[in-house]
C-alpha cells in the first residue's frame, strides 16, 4: 500500500510517499536521485508516528536532496557490484556475486529474493563486473522475451490480429516500436518496470498494427485493451529513468 503525505520543517515542505510492506520490520527513509522521498514502513505504523520520524530526519533529508540537486546523474549506469539493487518487474533485488567452480559461463538467476550471479572461479577480481553484466543482461533479456510473448498472445487475441513477430532487445531511449511491416521491438530493460508498465508498452505497440499514428482512434484502441493505461503511461514517464542496466 502507498500513501502520500507531507510535513513542514525549517520553513520548507517535505513531500514523501509512504510504502507499507508486510515483510518490513524496521522503518527506513530513502531519498532517491530523482528527488523523491520514500518512507518504507512496516504494516500498521501510524501516519503520525511517520510524520514524527520524517521531522526528526528533516535535516538529513534536505542535505541529501541538495546533494542530488548538485550532482544530477541522468543516466546512472549500473556498477555490477555486490549488494547493488536491481529492479525486476518493479521489485528490488540485491545483487549477490558468487565465484564458483560449478559454472563454466556466468549465470544469473533469482534465489531467496536476491539476484544471484555465479561466475567461474578463475575470473580475476578486477574483471568481475564484465561477466556479471553479461549474465544479468542475458538473463533479463530471456525473461523479457518470455513476458512479452505471453502478453502478445493475450492481447493479439483481444485485438483480433495474428500474434506479430517481435524482437526484445536493447534500444537506447526508446521503450518500443512497431515497424511498417508490423514487427514489434520492445526494450528488454522494461522487464525492470512494474508489470503493468511493461504491459502498457506492449499494448501500445500492438495497437500500432491497426493504427500507425497516435490518432484519437489509436488511443481508443489502447483504452479498450487497457482501460487504465493512462496511469501506467504516466508512471512510466515518471519512473522510466530507473530502468537502466
Ligand atoms: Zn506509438
Amino acid at each position: 500500500m502507498r500513501k502520500n503525505d507531507r510535513i513542514s520543517a525549517c520553513g520548507r515542505t517535505i513531500n514523501y510517499e509512504i510504502i507499507y510492506s508486510k515483510k518490513r520490520k524496521k522503518a527506513a527513509i530513502l531519498v532517491r536521485p530523482d528527488m523523491k522521498v520514500e518512507f518504507r514502513a512496516p504494516q500498521g505504523l501510524s501516519a503520525d508516528t511517520i510524520r514524527g520520524m520524517v521531522e526528526g530526519k528533516a535535516r538529513w533529508i534536505f542535505k541529501k536532496l541538495e546533494w542530488f540537486e548538485e550532482n544530477k546523474l541522468p543516466d546512472q549506469k549500473k556498477q555490477y557490484c555486490e549488494g547493488e539493487i536491481y529492479l525486476y518487474l518493479g521489485r528490488e533485488y540485491p545483487l549477490r556475486i558468487t565465484l564458483t567452480n560449478n559454472v563454466k559461463r556466468p549465470l544469473a538467476f533469482f534465489k531467496d529474493s536476491e539476484l544471484m550471479v555465479e561466475i567461474p572461479e578463475n575470473t580475476s577480481e578486477d574483471q568481475v563486473s564484465f561477466p556479471v553484466k553479461k549474465a544479468v543482461w542475458n538473463f533479463y533479456s530471456k525473461c523479457a522475451e518470455e513476458e512479452v510473448e505471453k502478453l502478445l498472445k493475450i492481447y493479439s487475441k483481444k485485438l483480433e490480429v495474428t500474434t506479430p513477430v517481435f524482437k526484445v532487445k536493447h534500444q537506447n531511449k526508446r521503450w518500443g516500436s512497431c515497424s511498417a511491416k508490423n514487427i514489434l521491438r520492445i526494450n528488454f530493460q522494461l522487464i525492470m518496470a512494474p508489470p503493468r508498465q511493461l504491459e502498457y508498452v506492449v499494448v501500445h505497440e500492438l495497437c500500432h498494427i491497426k493504427e500507425k499514428n497516435h490518432s484519437a482512434r489509436f488511443w481508443k484502441l489502447v483504452r479498450e485493451l487497457m482501460p487504465d493505461y493512462e496511469e501506467h503511461r504516466n508512471n512510466l514517464k515518471k519512473e522510466g529513468w530507473k530502468y537502466v542496466l
